[in-house]
């Protein structure tokens, strides 16, 4: 391994026990719950099972390849392993992927609220439509089978009962993601015993995109091929 590819992978570590510690702060998850990972040369890093995310610390960080084999053996991946290695199998555009427990994606997954219309802009040109994947089994390989139909179309997911995954070109993007999701699942949960919200029309947001192109900003491709 050089130099610099063992620097560069430090780095990575200290990244992921960061956004976990922002994880916690926030309130996305509790104790133990939720999981990081980062895809690598070998496979991708993920964060240790059951180890509280206020506590996750570099050193923890588990690599694997990327069929899921843990390359330390002293150490053991999150339970949620086949989510993250069904991302990077089926995404070849994806850097990172969060699985969180926030409070409000999960009351709009118990309540079957949606998150598919684009009631806000922000929503609209950073994650474009965001469905709904049915219930499974938490820790078991169900987890990414019910994600498969939908993985290739979608950055961020609504898992029933469960929570949320997200993924980002990087770890940062993802967690951008993460932050604009619930967000939004926190306004749609407020408004959702009122009748009549309209999202925005295709035309809004047509000019949305035309600005955000001018702005430089970057466009889910969700929402582009919701516009064709
Ligand atoms: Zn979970």
């Amino acid at each position: 391994m050089t130099e610099l590819l063992r620097r560069w992978k430090t780095e990575d570590k200290a990244a992921m026990a960061d956004v976990c510690h922002r994880l916690y702060d926030r309130g996305y998850l509790v104790a133990t719950s939720g999981n990081v990972s980062i895809r690598t040369d070998e496979g991708f890093l993920i964060t240790p099972a059951m180890t509280r995310k206020d506590l996750v610390k570099p050193d923890s960080i588990v690599p694997c390849d990327s069929a899921g084999n843990t390359l330390d053996p002293s150490k053991r991946p999150s339970s949620e392993i086949a989510m993250h290695r069904e991302v990077y199998a089926l995404r070849d555009d994806i850097g990172a992927a969060i699985h969180a427990h926030p409070h409000y994606c999960l009351a709009c997954s118990l309540t079957e609220i949606p998150l598919t219309e684009m009631l806000l802009p922000e929503l609209a040109i950073y994650i474009g439509p965001v469905p709904l994947v049915p219930y499974a089994t938490p820790g078991t390989d169900e987890m990414a089978e019910v994600l498969v139909p939908v993985l290739p179309k979608h950055n961020a997911f609504l898992l029933n009962r469960h929570g949320v995954l997200v993924l980002g070109q990087d770890l940062q993007d993802a967690y951008n993601r993460l932050e604009h999701l619930e967000h939004m699942a926190r306004v749609a949960y407020l408004v959702s015993s009122t009748s009549g919200i309209e999202p925005l029309t295709k035309n809004e947001l047509r000019k949305l995109t035309k600005q955000a192109r001018t702005l430089g900003q970057h466009i889910s491709e969700t929402l582009l091929d919701f516009l064709e």
